[in-house]
């Protein structure tokens, strides 16, 4: 038993299996074949070998976790042998003249796609488990080694630190925990694992990751950042009492759905949560939220490996104004740059990335791209209540470029005879003192302001978000940073704007009190929040004193 800290960032318990991350080879790649019958063989023998590693892995779990838990390796079997599958594999082969790991990844698209869009909850879960069987072939196909990542039992994953882009390859089902040698609170990988529900700790140091290896127990707990590997049974059964306890807190919360976000006093609070993607749905719906307050759209780059088209885009924007059923989704446009890079957007290496070529500045230098964005979003509004909101605005000019951008859209679809929906709110993020300071001039261009508080925290400490060094001198209660969220809320309201806030801060039950008193009027969070926020929210009485 070794026991190790580093800090919680998500307060919740697991204990479980390691699987240190590898970092991935290169995508699958689209190759030219004269000889489809020899891919179609090599599909062959990939699939024996893949049925043989399922059947071990099958024998193993029935020992270890039990027939209910391992008959999903029995499916993996069964759907591995699916005519439609095999026959889809087949016909890309011989119809594109590709290999055969690229027509295994173009079926494992179409059918996990086709699977998710299911009304049926048992046949949506088998969206993933075609991606998981499909990389399986794939991962036989190239003869990479299995690998711990392919057990098909839940994983903690350790790492030295993940990027964006790692993350979202992660295989989100199975992920029960993160711990990261490095990395800061603010960073993308804290921010997924509060979306996830699920423990991490970060920082846990080099020792930890030098001592951690795949297949070894471990506990994590997100409160309070201990780490124990290989813990006795005496050990194993303490945390596991945490976590019932855990789950009977989280059962208690349960009560407040359906119920109002209404302070005692009777001010009424949006109480909204954040997505990074379509699958980010089940847990807002699951959370009660009124609505999405923040829908990060780059993540819809970061998975692909090309722009993605308007139509996959519209698809996507459609899907999650569909579900929410009429609430209010805000989705924000492209912000890459920074931490969040993708290889073929091609941006040139920079000194200082926060402050280089990011999110907006990175649309109104590629009109094209920001372009078919605008389209999609307009052309999905008429399926919901949309919110458009434009990152890292630091002047009005930038704002009066989007606007156009918005209209210029609006105009051709009119033209085209393509209906979009006359209501779509237009908004910017306050997240640059910049944007804060004039934001009186700003309030009158737009229908609302959202406080990224990540960033506006980074810009006004001058702390770098992604850099763990300096975390000791990131207040994030730093009276500069609520000052400017508090002038924001002045002036949109002065200007007939409202205001939400979206960072991280949202969340900060101790800070509710202070944002509902500045006016604020909306917190979008990570969905496990939400329950949180609303009782917090219905045990203020802002009528009271200060
Ligand atoms: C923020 O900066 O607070 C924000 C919500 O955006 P992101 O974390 O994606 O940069
Ligand atoms: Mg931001």
């Amino acid at each position: 038993m070794v026991k190790f800290s580093g800090k919680g960032v998500y307060g919740a318990v697991a204990v479980g299996r390691v699987s240190v991350f590898a970092r991935q080879e290169a995508a699958v790649r689209r190759i030219h074949t004269d000889d489809p019958e020899h891919e179609i063989a090599r599909v062959a023998s990939a699939k024996e070998t893949a049925s043989e590693q399922l059947s071990a892995i099958y024998e193993k779990a029935l020992k270890e976790v039990g027939e209910t838990h391992a008959q999903i390796f029995e499916i993996h079997m069964m759907m591995l042998e699916d005519d439609d599958y095999n026959e889809s594999i087949e016909n890309n082969i011989r119809t594109q003249n590709v290999n055969a790991e690229y027509a295994v990844a173009v079926t494992a698209d179409n059918f996990s796609a086709m699977f998710a869009a299911m009304d049926d909850a048992y046949m949506q879960a088998r969206s993933a488990d075609v991606r998981d069987i499909s990389n399986r072939l794939i991962a036989c196909l190239t003869g990479s080694s299995e690998g711990s990542a392919s057990w098909g039992g839940k994983m903690i994953v350790c790492a030295d630190d993940l990027a964006p882009s790692e993350t979202v390859s992660l295989d989100k089902d199975r992920v029960m925990a993160f711990v990261t040698a490095f990395g800061s609170t603010n960073s993308h990988t804290a921010i997924l694992a509060r979306n996830m529900n699920i423990p991490a700790v970060i920082g846990a140091g080099e020792e930890f990751l030098a001592a951690v290896k795949d297949g070894d127990v471990l506990i994590v707990d997100g409160h309070t950042g201990e780490l124990i590997i290989d813990p006795d049974e005496d050990t194993v059964r303490e945390y596991l009492a945490r976590q019932e306890d855990d789950a009977r807190k989280k059962a208690l919360l349960q009560e407040l759905k359906g119920k109002p976000d209404v302070t005692a006093d009777g001010r009424e609070v949006k109480v909204y949560a954040n997505i990074g993607g379509v699958d980010g749905i089940g847990a807002v719906l699951a959370n009660d939220a009124g609505g999405i307050g923040l829908f990060r759209s780059e993540f819809l780059y970061l998975e692909s490996t090309e722009l993605p088209t308007e139509e996959q885009q519209f698809s996507a924007y459609k899907k999650v104004l569909e579900s929410m059923a009429g609430k209010k989704v805000i989705i924000r446009t492209l912000d890459i740059g920074a931490d969040k890079q993708i290889d073929y957007f091609g941006l040139e290496k920079e000194e200082n990335p926060a402050l280089g070529m990011r999110a907006v500045r990175i649309c109104l230098t590629r009109p094209d791209i920001f372009r078919t964005q605008l389209r999609a979003l307009y052309r999905a509004s008429v399926y919901g209540e949309l919110g458009i909101m434009f990152p890292m605005i630091t002047s009005a000019e930038e704002v009066e470029k989007c606007l156009a951008a918005c209209g210029q859209v609006r105009s051709e679809l009119k033209a085209d005879g393509i209906p979009f929906s006359e209501n779509v709110e237009l908004g910017i993020m306050i997240e640059t003192p910049a944007a804060a300071v004039i934001s009186d001039i700003l309030a009158p261009m737009v229908d609302f302001f959202s406080v990224g508080t990540n960033d506006l925290t980074q810009y006004t400490l001058a702390c770098d978000r992604q850099n763990p060094r300096i975390e000791a001198f990131v207040d994030t209660h730093h009276e500069a940073v609520l000052r400017l969220i508090e002038m924001s809320a002045e002036n949109a309201h002065k200007h007939g704007a409202w205001i939400g806030i979206c960072g991280e801060l949202a969340a900060d039950t101790s800070l509710t009190e202070r944002f509902l008193r500045m006016g604020i009027d909306e917190l979008s969070v990570s969905a496990p929040f939400v329950l949180p926020l609303r009782k917090k929210i219905r045990s203020l009485d802002l009528s009271a004193e200060d």
